[in-house]
């Protein structure tokens, strides 16, 4: 016999815990554990040993092939995870993926836009509830109780004396309420009225514009228009001031522009007029100034409400206001 079974059991092991390849172990299997291997060659050899000694020989040979079995098995899974860890799966050159920017909403653009222009003006920006009290959506700013004006927006209740707002004009009331003139402000945000089709939803965007002091004139109000109209669109953009009603000013204005897709030739746009009506404005009523106690011997204003989807529809050439609240990412993506 020329190895003992110890000699064979730390040969092998030896050579199983050097392995770093699968094919190595494959050999070291076939040398000790194969037909031809050391542990079956000592085992067939018990036969030449003393009797006494051949069944303690058997059974600790039989313990070493065993045991090389299982330390084989367990260098397997050590070389496996080995070469997980070298990134065996994973090509570390590829490029990343690239994260996706989003983009703003048109209606949230053109809303900073307008935010931006007047803010430059020196106008501050105040903000109020959407779901406001009857007097200061209407009694306030002088539409009386049963006055036909009331008519004139599709209102929704939430009870009888409270409505969703249906204009930004009560931010006027509360704005005077808590300061005294000079008053320059714009109020943005969300208006609602019981309306749906190409061109109207029943929730939409508003500018509300305010400004009251000594010695405010139309003029002031024509001015301030025509600067905001000219740097939202262009200097070419001329403008037109119709005689118009609102409740809560006098004289009231309705304000065409030249139309921004023909440029005054004509269109489907502008219904072949050449003119698109895009805001309403007026002096400020001295019943509006007196219910918040301004001295009208002293003091005038001016208001002004634009609807923010209209712009950006004409802006972008949008052609149905529903396109903004569909969330179709084709289309939100293009801005
Ligand atoms: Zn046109």
């Amino acid at each position: 016999m020329e190895k003992s079974i110890e000699q064979i059991h730390d040969d092998a092991l030896r050579e199983i815990e050097a392995a770093t390849d699968d094919e190595t172990l494959k050999q070291i299997a076939v040398r000790f554990l194969g037909r031809k291997g050391a542990v079956t060659g000592y085992l067939r050899s018990i036969s030449q040993l003393p009797p006494d000694q051949r069944p303690a020989a058997g059974k600790r040979a039989n313990e070493v092939k065993k045991l090389l079995e299982a330390a084989i098995e367990a260098a397997r899974g050590r070389i496996a995870q080995a070469a997980a860890r070298a990134g065996g799966d994973i090509d570390v050159s590829l490029p990343g993926r690239p994260a996706r920017a989003g983009s703003l909403h048109p209606v949230t653009r053109v809303n900073n836009e307008i935010c931006t222009i007047f803010s430059r003006l020196g106008f501050d920006i105040a903000e109020g509830p959407e779901i406001e009290s009857d007097y200061y959506n209407f009694e306030a700013l002088n539409f009386p109780p049963h006055h036909p004006a009331r008519d004139m927006q599709d209102t929704f209740f939430v009870s009888e004396a409270v409505v969703l707002r249906t204009h930004t004009s009560p931010l006027q009331v509360r704005v005077m309420e808590r300061t005294q003139p000079p008053v320059k402000v714009i109020a943005p945000g969300k208006v609602y009225r019981c309306d749906s089709d190409l061109t109207h939803s029943p929730v939409f965007h508003q500018v509300e514009g305010l400004l009251v002091d000594s010695n405010v004139s139309f003029g002031d109000l024509k001015g301030t228009l025509t600067t905001f109209i000219h740097q939202l669109f262009d200097k070419q953009i001329k403008l037109r001031f119709r005689p118009s009603f609102f409740p809560f000013t006098e004289p009231s204005a309705e304000v065409d522009i030249m139309c921004v897709i023909c440029r005054g030739r004509g269109c489907r746009v502008c219904s072949h007029t050449g003119w698109l009506e895009i805001l309403g404005s007026g002096m400020v009523h001295p019943a509006v100034l007196e219910n918040v106690s301004y001295d009208t011997s002293r003091y005038s204003g001016f208001a002004f409400g634009v609807g923010v989807e209209r712009l950006a529809m004409l802006k972008y050439g949008i052609d149905d206001i529903r396109r903004f609240f569909e969330n179709d990412m084709r289309f939100l993506s293009q801005f």
